[in-house]
Protein backbone atom coordinates (compact mmCIF):
# COMPACT_ATOMS: atom_id res chain seq x y z
CA UNK A 1 0.00 0.00 0.00
CA UNK A 2 1.28 3.44 -0.48
CA UNK A 3 1.01 6.67 0.78
CA UNK A 4 0.72 9.98 0.40
CA UNK A 5 3.57 12.18 1.33
CA UNK A 6 1.80 14.00 3.80
CA UNK A 7 0.84 9.96 5.74
CA UNK A 8 4.55 9.03 5.43
CA UNK A 9 5.64 12.30 6.91
CA UNK A 10 3.32 11.81 9.67
CA UNK A 11 4.91 8.00 10.21
CA UNK A 12 8.72 9.20 10.35
CA UNK A 13 7.56 12.14 12.91
CA UNK A 14 5.88 9.45 15.11
CA UNK A 15 9.47 7.74 15.51
CA UNK A 16 11.45 10.57 15.60
CA UNK A 17 12.43 11.47 12.38
CA UNK A 18 12.72 15.42 11.48
CA UNK A 19 10.48 16.44 9.12
CA UNK A 20 9.80 19.52 6.90
CA UNK A 21 6.37 20.64 8.50
CA UNK A 22 3.35 20.68 7.14
CA UNK A 23 -0.72 20.86 6.79
CA UNK A 24 -2.99 19.46 4.52
CA UNK A 25 -5.60 22.12 2.82
CA UNK A 26 -8.60 20.82 0.43
CA UNK A 27 -9.36 24.27 -0.81
CA UNK A 28 -7.25 27.67 -0.83
CA UNK A 29 -9.21 29.00 2.16
CA UNK A 30 -7.90 25.97 4.37
CA UNK A 31 -4.31 26.67 2.53
CA UNK A 32 -4.94 30.34 3.78
CA UNK A 33 -5.46 29.29 7.65
CA UNK A 34 -2.51 26.53 7.47
CA UNK A 35 0.17 28.95 6.12
CA UNK A 36 -0.84 31.23 8.83
CA UNK A 37 -0.90 28.64 11.83
CA UNK A 38 2.53 27.39 10.59
CA UNK A 39 3.80 31.03 10.75
CA UNK A 40 3.11 30.80 14.12
CA UNK A 41 4.54 27.42 15.10
CA UNK A 42 7.62 27.90 12.51
CA UNK A 43 7.94 31.32 12.26
CA UNK A 44 8.31 30.71 8.21
CA UNK A 45 7.75 33.47 6.47
CA UNK A 46 8.04 31.32 2.68
CA UNK A 47 5.28 28.45 2.12
CA UNK A 48 5.58 25.33 -0.69
CA UNK A 49 2.30 24.26 -1.81
CA UNK A 50 3.12 20.70 -2.52
CA UNK A 51 0.43 18.48 -4.51
CA UNK A 52 -0.45 15.00 -2.90
CA UNK A 53 -0.17 11.97 -5.64
CA UNK A 54 0.73 8.81 -5.15
CA UNK A 55 3.42 9.59 -7.52
CA UNK A 56 6.77 11.35 -7.49
CA UNK A 57 8.36 14.26 -9.95
CA UNK A 58 5.76 16.32 -8.99
CA UNK A 59 7.84 19.33 -8.94
CA UNK A 60 8.87 18.81 -12.63
CA UNK A 61 4.88 18.39 -13.42
CA UNK A 62 4.50 22.10 -11.47
CA UNK A 63 2.81 20.08 -8.61
CA UNK A 64 5.56 22.20 -6.06
CA UNK A 65 5.61 25.58 -5.73
CA UNK A 66 7.39 28.21 -3.85
CA UNK A 67 4.01 30.95 -1.86
CA UNK A 68 5.74 34.14 -0.86
CA UNK A 69 2.95 35.40 0.68
CA UNK A 70 -0.70 34.88 1.55
CA UNK A 71 -2.20 35.31 -1.15
CA UNK A 72 0.20 33.83 -3.60
CA UNK A 73 -0.52 30.88 -0.79
CA UNK A 74 -4.06 31.25 -1.89
CA UNK A 75 -3.46 31.61 -5.42
CA UNK A 76 -0.97 28.41 -6.07
CA UNK A 77 -3.61 26.16 -4.04
CA UNK A 78 -6.38 27.00 -6.29
CA UNK A 79 -4.69 26.29 -9.09
CA UNK A 80 -3.02 23.10 -8.12
CA UNK A 81 -6.02 21.70 -6.78
CA UNK A 82 -8.70 20.14 -9.06
CA UNK A 83 -5.66 20.13 -11.48
CA UNK A 84 -4.71 16.87 -13.12
CA UNK A 85 -1.18 16.57 -12.61
CA UNK A 86 1.35 15.06 -15.24
CA UNK A 87 4.85 13.63 -14.11
CA UNK A 88 7.08 11.56 -14.90
CA UNK A 89 5.64 9.07 -13.08
CA UNK A 90 1.92 9.35 -13.75
CA UNK A 91 0.28 7.80 -16.68
CA UNK A 92 -0.11 10.36 -19.78
CA UNK A 93 -3.80 11.45 -18.58
CA UNK A 94 -1.90 12.56 -15.08
CA UNK A 95 -3.75 12.09 -11.97
CA UNK A 96 -6.15 14.53 -10.20
CA UNK A 97 -4.80 16.59 -7.19
CA UNK A 98 -7.77 16.32 -3.97
CA UNK A 99 -5.59 18.23 -1.91
CA UNK A 100 -2.25 19.62 -0.86
CA UNK A 101 0.13 19.61 1.69
CA UNK A 102 1.32 23.30 3.04
CA UNK A 103 4.71 23.21 4.44
CA UNK A 104 7.26 25.84 5.69
CA UNK A 105 10.17 26.66 3.34
CA UNK A 106 13.32 25.31 4.70
CA UNK A 107 15.88 26.42 1.61
CA UNK A 108 16.40 29.68 3.68
CA UNK A 109 19.52 31.03 3.31
CA UNK A 110 22.20 30.88 6.90
CA UNK A 111 25.55 30.38 7.85
CA UNK A 112 26.09 27.37 5.43
CA UNK A 113 25.05 26.06 1.74
CA UNK A 114 21.90 24.05 2.13
CA UNK A 115 22.35 20.48 0.10
CA UNK A 116 20.23 17.51 -0.89
CA UNK A 117 20.76 13.76 0.17
CA UNK A 118 18.76 10.31 -1.10
CA UNK A 119 17.90 7.90 1.29
CA UNK A 120 15.93 5.10 1.00
CA UNK A 121 15.63 1.89 3.12
CA UNK A 122 14.41 -1.60 1.36
CA UNK A 123 14.30 -5.12 1.77
CA UNK A 124 17.05 -7.00 -0.59
CA UNK A 125 15.30 -10.05 -0.80
CA UNK A 126 17.96 -12.21 -2.91
CA UNK A 127 20.45 -11.56 0.69
CA UNK A 128 17.40 -11.62 2.85
CA UNK A 129 18.62 -7.92 4.35
CA UNK A 130 17.82 -4.57 4.70
CA UNK A 131 19.09 -2.01 2.89
CA UNK A 132 20.20 1.60 3.07
CA UNK A 133 20.56 3.04 -0.03
CA UNK A 134 22.27 6.76 -0.21
CA UNK A 135 23.91 9.24 -2.53
CA UNK A 136 24.90 12.76 -2.60
CA UNK A 137 23.11 13.29 -5.58
CA UNK A 138 19.13 14.16 -3.90
CA UNK A 139 17.03 16.37 -5.29
CA UNK A 140 16.92 14.23 -8.36
CA UNK A 141 15.78 11.47 -10.54
CA UNK A 142 17.89 8.82 -8.65
CA UNK A 143 17.06 6.34 -12.01
CA UNK A 144 19.08 8.68 -13.88
CA UNK A 145 21.73 8.93 -11.03
CA UNK A 146 22.01 5.08 -11.45
CA UNK A 147 22.43 5.49 -14.88
CA UNK A 148 24.76 7.95 -15.38
CA UNK A 149 26.55 8.62 -12.07
CA UNK A 150 26.30 4.92 -10.30
CA UNK A 151 29.77 5.41 -8.05
CA UNK A 152 27.55 8.29 -6.56
CA UNK A 153 25.21 5.77 -5.13
CA UNK A 154 26.27 3.97 -1.48
CA UNK A 155 24.54 0.78 0.12
CA UNK A 156 25.09 -0.13 3.56
CA UNK A 157 23.49 -3.66 4.28
CA UNK A 158 21.35 -4.01 7.34
CA UNK A 159 20.86 -7.28 8.98
CA UNK A 160 17.54 -7.15 10.69
CA UNK A 161 18.62 -9.49 13.99
CA UNK A 162 21.24 -6.73 14.37
CA UNK A 163 19.35 -3.38 13.81
CA UNK A 164 21.49 -0.45 12.50
CA UNK A 165 25.15 -0.46 14.45
CA UNK A 166 25.98 3.03 15.24
CA UNK A 167 29.18 2.71 12.91
CA UNK A 168 27.25 2.39 9.90
CA UNK A 169 24.95 5.36 10.64
CA UNK A 170 28.70 7.17 10.83
CA UNK A 171 29.64 5.51 7.76
CA UNK A 172 26.49 6.89 6.00
CA UNK A 173 27.22 10.35 7.60
CA UNK A 174 30.61 10.28 6.34
CA UNK A 175 30.26 9.20 2.67
CA UNK A 176 27.96 11.72 2.60
CA UNK A 177 30.36 14.70 3.04
CA UNK A 178 29.21 15.72 6.49
CA UNK A 179 30.73 16.87 9.49
CA UNK A 180 30.32 18.81 12.84
CA UNK A 181 26.69 18.83 14.07
CA UNK A 182 25.24 18.17 10.39
CA UNK A 183 27.31 15.07 10.82
CA UNK A 184 25.63 13.75 14.20
CA UNK A 185 22.45 15.18 13.13
CA UNK A 186 22.52 13.05 9.81
CA UNK A 187 23.49 9.39 11.91
CA UNK A 188 20.52 10.27 14.24
CA UNK A 189 18.16 10.87 10.92
CA UNK A 190 19.47 7.67 9.49
CA UNK A 191 18.85 5.60 12.41
CA UNK A 192 15.35 6.69 13.53
CA UNK A 193 14.97 6.21 9.57
CA UNK A 194 15.70 2.54 9.75
CA UNK A 195 13.89 2.40 13.09
CA UNK A 196 10.09 3.77 11.99
CA UNK A 197 10.94 1.36 8.56
CA UNK A 198 11.02 -1.73 10.18
CA UNK A 199 8.67 -0.66 13.40
CA UNK A 200 5.83 0.36 10.65
CA UNK A 201 5.88 -3.01 8.83
CA UNK A 202 6.98 -1.24 5.52
CA UNK A 203 8.51 -2.58 2.45
CA UNK A 204 9.80 1.01 1.14
CA UNK A 205 11.00 4.28 2.71
CA UNK A 206 12.30 6.70 0.13
CA UNK A 207 13.46 10.07 0.96
CA UNK A 208 14.61 12.07 -1.80
CA UNK A 209 15.54 15.06 -0.61
CA UNK A 210 16.92 14.95 2.65
CA UNK A 211 17.93 18.49 3.13
CA UNK A 212 20.59 19.87 5.49
CA UNK A 213 19.55 23.42 6.17
CA UNK A 214 21.99 26.54 6.07
CA UNK A 215 22.19 26.05 9.96
CA UNK A 216 22.89 22.16 9.70
CA UNK A 217 19.53 20.69 10.83
CA UNK A 218 18.98 17.35 8.92
CA UNK A 219 15.55 16.55 7.58
CA UNK A 220 12.92 14.66 5.19
CA UNK A 221 11.61 17.19 2.82
CA UNK A 222 9.57 14.58 0.66
CA UNK A 223 8.47 10.76 1.53
CA UNK A 224 7.54 7.92 -0.19
CA UNK A 225 5.96 5.28 1.36
CA UNK A 226 5.02 1.96 0.98
CA UNK A 227 3.65 -0.26 3.58
CA UNK A 228 3.29 -4.08 3.46
CA UNK A 229 -0.31 -5.04 2.56
CA UNK A 230 0.09 -8.43 4.53
CA UNK A 231 0.99 -6.51 7.48
CA UNK A 232 -2.26 -4.44 7.54
CA UNK A 233 -3.79 -6.34 9.83
CA UNK A 234 -1.51 -5.51 12.58
CA UNK A 235 -1.05 -2.43 11.84
CA UNK A 236 -4.99 -0.47 11.62
CA UNK A 237 -3.77 3.09 11.56
CA UNK A 238 -1.80 2.55 8.57
CA UNK A 239 -4.51 0.69 7.21
CA UNK A 240 -6.60 3.61 7.66
CA UNK A 241 -4.42 5.88 5.62
CA UNK A 242 -5.43 3.68 2.52
CA UNK A 243 -6.88 6.29 -0.38
CA UNK A 244 -8.38 4.17 -2.46
CA UNK A 245 -9.27 7.60 -5.64
CA UNK A 246 -5.27 6.61 -6.21
CA UNK A 247 -5.84 3.18 -6.79
CA UNK A 248 -7.08 1.75 -9.76
CA UNK A 249 -10.58 1.20 -9.73
CA UNK A 250 -10.83 -2.56 -11.00
CA UNK A 251 -8.65 -3.77 -8.76
CA UNK A 252 -10.43 -2.19 -5.67
CA UNK A 253 -13.31 -3.51 -5.94
CA UNK A 254 -11.75 -7.20 -6.91
CA UNK A 255 -10.41 -6.71 -3.62
CA UNK A 256 -13.91 -6.03 -1.78
CA UNK A 257 -14.85 -9.50 -3.83
CA UNK A 258 -11.52 -11.45 -2.46
CA UNK A 259 -10.53 -11.29 -6.11
CA UNK A 260 -6.74 -11.62 -6.53
CA UNK A 261 -7.19 -9.16 -9.42
CA UNK A 262 -3.64 -7.16 -10.96
CA UNK A 263 -4.57 -4.64 -13.63
CA UNK A 264 -2.40 -4.76 -17.01
CA UNK A 265 -2.34 -2.59 -20.50
CA UNK A 266 -2.78 -5.78 -22.69
CA UNK A 267 -6.12 -7.13 -24.74
CA UNK A 268 -6.70 -10.38 -23.52
CA UNK A 269 -8.35 -11.19 -20.21
CA UNK A 270 -7.27 -13.93 -18.17
CA UNK A 271 -8.87 -15.96 -15.58
CA UNK A 272 -6.41 -18.96 -13.85
CA UNK A 273 -6.64 -20.47 -10.80
CA UNK A 274 -3.37 -20.13 -9.10
CA UNK A 275 -0.75 -17.70 -8.98
CA UNK A 276 1.87 -20.21 -11.21
CA UNK A 277 -0.80 -20.91 -13.83
CA UNK A 278 -1.73 -17.27 -13.60
CA UNK A 279 2.13 -16.56 -14.74
CA UNK A 280 2.36 -19.36 -17.26
CA UNK A 281 -0.96 -18.55 -19.12
CA UNK A 282 -0.06 -14.95 -19.20
CA UNK A 283 3.37 -15.86 -20.86
CA UNK A 284 1.13 -18.23 -23.24
CA UNK A 285 -0.91 -14.95 -24.13
CA UNK A 286 2.59 -13.38 -25.02
CA UNK A 287 3.44 -16.44 -27.17
CA UNK A 288 0.47 -16.58 -29.28
CA UNK A 289 0.69 -12.75 -30.20
CA UNK A 290 -1.58 -11.09 -27.70
CA UNK A 291 -0.92 -9.44 -24.49
CA UNK A 292 -2.04 -9.77 -20.91
CA UNK A 293 -4.97 -7.91 -20.00
CA UNK A 294 -4.80 -8.74 -16.46
CA UNK A 295 -3.44 -11.40 -13.88
CA UNK A 296 -6.60 -12.93 -12.30
CA UNK A 297 -6.36 -15.76 -10.05
CA UNK A 298 -9.69 -16.97 -8.70
CA UNK A 299 -8.49 -19.11 -5.82
CA UNK A 300 -9.33 -22.83 -5.27
CA UNK A 301 -13.41 -21.88 -4.66
CA UNK A 302 -14.05 -21.04 -8.67
CA UNK A 303 -17.48 -21.69 -7.94
CA UNK A 304 -20.75 -20.58 -10.47
CA UNK A 305 -20.92 -17.19 -8.41
CA UNK A 306 -16.90 -16.84 -8.14
CA UNK A 307 -16.96 -17.59 -11.75
CA UNK A 308 -19.20 -14.73 -13.17
CA UNK A 309 -17.98 -12.16 -10.03
CA UNK A 310 -14.29 -12.68 -12.25
CA UNK A 311 -16.15 -12.49 -15.67
CA UNK A 312 -18.09 -8.95 -14.57
CA UNK A 313 -14.41 -7.96 -13.28
CA UNK A 314 -12.50 -8.96 -16.53
CA UNK A 315 -14.97 -7.06 -19.00
CA UNK A 316 -14.93 -3.41 -17.03
CA UNK A 317 -11.71 -3.35 -18.47
CA UNK A 318 -12.24 -1.88 -22.36
CA UNK A 319 -9.10 -3.19 -23.87
CA UNK A 320 -10.08 -7.41 -23.54
CA UNK A 321 -10.88 -8.47 -26.66
CA UNK A 322 -11.17 -11.78 -25.82
CA UNK A 323 -10.71 -13.79 -22.12
CA UNK A 324 -8.90 -16.98 -21.76
CA UNK A 325 -10.03 -18.94 -19.04
CA UNK A 326 -7.19 -21.86 -17.81
CA UNK A 327 -8.35 -23.76 -14.97
CA UNK A 328 -6.82 -26.77 -13.23
CA UNK A 329 -9.47 -28.85 -11.45
CA UNK A 330 -7.62 -30.43 -8.52
CA UNK A 331 -9.88 -29.77 -5.34
CA UNK A 332 -12.43 -27.91 -7.80
CA UNK A 333 -13.86 -30.24 -10.16
CA UNK A 334 -13.61 -29.26 -13.98
CA UNK A 335 -16.94 -29.90 -14.67
CA UNK A 336 -18.44 -27.75 -11.97
CA UNK A 337 -16.21 -24.49 -13.00
CA UNK A 338 -17.39 -25.71 -16.85
CA UNK A 339 -21.33 -25.23 -15.58
CA UNK A 340 -20.23 -22.25 -13.28
CA UNK A 341 -18.92 -20.49 -17.00
CA UNK A 342 -22.04 -21.74 -18.90
CA UNK A 343 -24.57 -20.27 -15.81
CA UNK A 344 -22.71 -16.66 -15.80
CA UNK A 345 -22.34 -16.54 -19.52
CA UNK A 346 -26.74 -16.73 -19.24
CA UNK A 347 -27.03 -14.57 -16.86
CA UNK A 348 -24.58 -12.12 -18.49
CA UNK A 349 -26.43 -12.28 -22.08
CA UNK A 350 -25.36 -9.92 -24.25
CA UNK A 351 -23.21 -8.39 -21.71
CA UNK A 352 -20.23 -10.50 -23.08
CA UNK A 353 -19.15 -9.42 -26.35
CA UNK A 354 -15.90 -10.98 -26.62
CA UNK A 355 -14.89 -14.64 -27.77
CA UNK A 356 -13.90 -16.75 -25.00
CA UNK A 357 -11.54 -19.48 -25.14
CA UNK A 358 -11.96 -22.64 -21.91
CA UNK A 359 -9.12 -24.95 -21.14
CA UNK A 360 -9.98 -26.73 -17.98
CA UNK A 361 -7.86 -29.69 -17.31
CA UNK A 362 -7.96 -32.16 -14.61
CA UNK A 363 -10.79 -33.86 -12.69
CA UNK A 364 -13.83 -34.58 -14.77
CA UNK A 365 -12.06 -32.44 -17.68
CA UNK A 366 -13.90 -34.40 -20.68
CA UNK A 367 -17.58 -33.82 -18.88
CA UNK A 368 -16.68 -30.48 -18.56
CA UNK A 369 -15.66 -30.11 -22.40
CA UNK A 370 -18.97 -31.72 -23.32
CA UNK A 371 -20.66 -29.53 -21.02
CA UNK A 372 -19.62 -26.48 -22.46
CA UNK A 373 -19.58 -28.01 -26.36
CA UNK A 374 -22.71 -29.02 -26.15
CA UNK A 375 -23.93 -25.55 -24.53
CA UNK A 376 -24.92 -23.74 -27.62
CA UNK A 377 -22.99 -20.92 -26.13
CA UNK A 378 -20.11 -18.87 -28.37
CA UNK A 379 -17.31 -20.79 -25.96
CA UNK A 380 -14.45 -21.84 -27.28
CA UNK A 381 -13.07 -24.94 -26.04
CA UNK A 382 -9.49 -26.64 -25.40
CA UNK A 383 -7.53 -29.02 -23.79
CA UNK A 384 -3.79 -29.07 -24.23
CA UNK A 385 -2.17 -25.85 -23.62
CA UNK A 386 -0.97 -25.03 -27.47
CA UNK A 387 -4.38 -25.51 -28.51
CA UNK A 388 -5.58 -22.86 -26.10
CA UNK A 389 -2.85 -20.40 -27.68
CA UNK A 390 -4.43 -21.47 -31.11
CA UNK A 391 -7.71 -20.44 -30.24
CA UNK A 392 -5.79 -17.28 -28.99
CA UNK A 393 -4.05 -16.42 -31.81
CA UNK A 394 -7.04 -17.24 -34.21
CA UNK A 395 -9.64 -14.69 -32.09
CA UNK A 396 -7.05 -11.81 -32.37
CA UNK A 397 -6.54 -12.06 -35.99
P1 LIG B 1 8.77 15.51 -6.02
O1 LIG B 1 9.09 16.44 -7.17
O2 LIG B 1 7.45 14.80 -6.23
O3 LIG B 1 9.88 14.57 -5.75
O4 LIG B 1 8.53 16.45 -4.72
P2 LIG B 1 9.57 16.95 -3.59
O5 LIG B 1 8.86 16.92 -2.30
O6 LIG B 1 10.85 16.20 -3.65
O7 LIG B 1 9.81 18.47 -3.97
C1 LIG B 1 10.40 18.83 -5.19
C2 LIG B 1 11.40 19.95 -5.01
O8 LIG B 1 10.77 21.11 -4.45
C3 LIG B 1 12.52 19.65 -4.03
O9 LIG B 1 13.55 18.90 -4.60
C4 LIG B 1 12.98 21.04 -3.65
O10 LIG B 1 13.95 21.49 -4.58
C5 LIG B 1 11.73 21.89 -3.78
N1 LIG B 1 11.28 22.23 -2.42
C6 LIG B 1 10.68 21.41 -1.53
N2 LIG B 1 10.49 22.04 -0.35
C7 LIG B 1 10.98 23.29 -0.51
C8 LIG B 1 11.10 24.42 0.35
O11 LIG B 1 10.74 24.41 1.53
N3 LIG B 1 11.64 25.57 -0.18
C9 LIG B 1 12.07 25.63 -1.46
N4 LIG B 1 12.59 26.77 -1.89
N5 LIG B 1 12.00 24.57 -2.28
C10 LIG B 1 11.48 23.42 -1.83
MN1 LIG C 1 11.04 14.09 -4.15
Amino acid sequence: MNLHEYQGKEILSSFGVRIQRGIVAHNPQEAVAAAKQLTAETGTQWHVIKAQIHAGGRGKGGGVKLAKNLQQVEEIAGQIIGMNLITPQTSAEGKKVHQVLIAEDVYYPGPSETSEFYVSVLLDRAKGKNMIMYSTEGGMDIEEVAENTPHLIFTEEIDPAVGIMPFQARRIAFNLGLDGNAFKEMTKFVTALYTAYVESDASLFEINPVLKTSDDKIMAVDAKVTIDDNALYRRPTYAEMRDLREENPIEVEAKAVGLNYVALDGNVGCMVNGAGLAMATMDLIKQAGGDPANFLDVGGTADAKRVETAFRIILKDPKVKAILVNIFGGIVRCDRVAQGIVDAYKNMGDEIKVPIIVRLQGTNAEIAKELIDNSGLAVHSAVQFQEAADKVKEVLS
